[in-house]
């Protein structure tokens, strides 16, 4: 096709604009599983329970045991751009939930063959919706949402070429879960792989639940963090710089309760390590930024692992002082107990 040939502009077709739009929100079965945990904690899961087979290629499924989907607006939840948890801009720039887009399930949708399985409370029973067929049928389940995907990108063999080892998509499949646990400690999370329980982290409290996903030598190789300045609260649980690794792989920041991958926020608790950590060596740490929601824009990017800060400044200071303050407690308390 030459550049100049001119040719008539037109509307995609929705299902195309979909497998376009999962381009940016489906990378591999972790990016399946990151979204439904998010949309099971949304509907306010105790117990968030998954089922794997070959890494997540052939089958995910997500079970909850939150509010559930009415019958009638189970094609809803399939349709792109249709939400519960938004709807008006003032809604967004206060988002308190994990999705707002309503994108996720269309485009997982668009790429997968998906079903939903729901019951609402006042449901005498529940619901199944095939998105392919969009076959609904009255299915046993107690209270809550299954959302099962089987062969994933089955119908792009470009991106299934993408994929690893089962083994891989597996692991990155129980880091996803693992980001979620380290948020959510009153939530309980099974993960099970070819009929085989892989990881399990029990409801617990928030000190435990780091015990159980970071390790008990985690626990006693580190200082809680609890730090307020202004707008802004940091807590969490540092590690002491002897407990570094050579990798920067145990290193969860959240903001608002959302995982994220960001700059400034690693930047910061790096530099507070910069006196006391040589060379290479990585903290490992768990930390929590709770910020005015005006103050921070998760609408950056479709999978929202990216935020953006008001004032990125304030930020950056608040979580190395948050730090370093946490990480100096220990060694004053050595040199006053030397001076006794
Ligand atoms: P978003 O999470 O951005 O709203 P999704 O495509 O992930 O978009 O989900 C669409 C809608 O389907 C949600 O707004 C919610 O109402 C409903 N939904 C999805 N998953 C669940 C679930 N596990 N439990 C209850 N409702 C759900
Ligand atoms: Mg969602």
């Amino acid at each position: 096709l030459s550049p100049l040939a001119r040719r008539p502009i037109r509307d995609l077709p929705d299902e195309l604009v979909s497998q376009i739009a999962a381009g940016e929100v489906v990378e591999r079965p972790a990016s399946v599983v990151r979204e439904l945990v998010d949309n099971a904690l949304d509907a306010g899961a105790t117990q968030v329970t998954l089922r794997l087979a070959a890494g997540g290629v052939r089958l995910i499924s997500v079970e909850d045991d939150g509010c559930g989907i009415a019958r009638e607006e189970l094609p809803l939840a399939l349709r792109r751009h249709a939400t519960s948890k938004i709807a008006s801009l003032s809604d967004l720039e206060s988002v308190a939930t994990m999705g707002f887009r309503g994108e996720a399930l269309a485009a997982i949708a668009s790429v997968s063959e998906l079903a939903l399985v729901s019951r609402t409370p006042t449901q005498p029973s529940g619901f199944l919706l095939d998105a392919r067929s969009g076959e609904l049928r009255p299915a046993a389940r107690a209270t809550g949402t299954t959302v099962e995907v089987k062969e994933l990108f089955f119908a792009t063999p470009a991106r299934r070429k993408f994929l690893k080892s089962d083994a891989t998509e597996l692991a990155h499949c129980i880091e996803a879960v693992r980001r979620h646990a380290l948020a959510r400690p009153d939530v309980g999370f099974a993960i099970w792989h070819e009929g085989r329980l892989v990881e399990q982290w029990r409801a617990a409290e928030p000190g435990q639940r780091w015990a159980d996903v970071l390790g008990e030598e985690f626990m006693a190789q580190s200082v809680a963090v609890d730090w307020r300045s202004g707008p802004l609260r940091v807590t969490g649980r540092a590690g002491l710089p002897d407990f570094a690794r050579s990798r920067a792989d145990h290193q969860f920041a959240y903001v608002n309760g959302r995982y994220v991958r960001d700059k400034v926020l690693m930047h910061a608790a790096r530099s507070a390590y910069e006196d006391v950590l040589h060379g290479q060596r990585q903290p490992v740490y768990a930390l929590y930024v709770e910020i005015a929601p005006e103050r921070v824009d998760v609408n950056v990017h479709p999978t929202k692992i990216e935020v953006r800060f008001r004032d990125s400044r304030e930020v950056h200071q608040a979580v190395r002082h948050a730090v370093e303050n946490a990480l100096a407690a220990p060694r004053a308390a050595l040199v006053a107990a030397q001076a006794l």
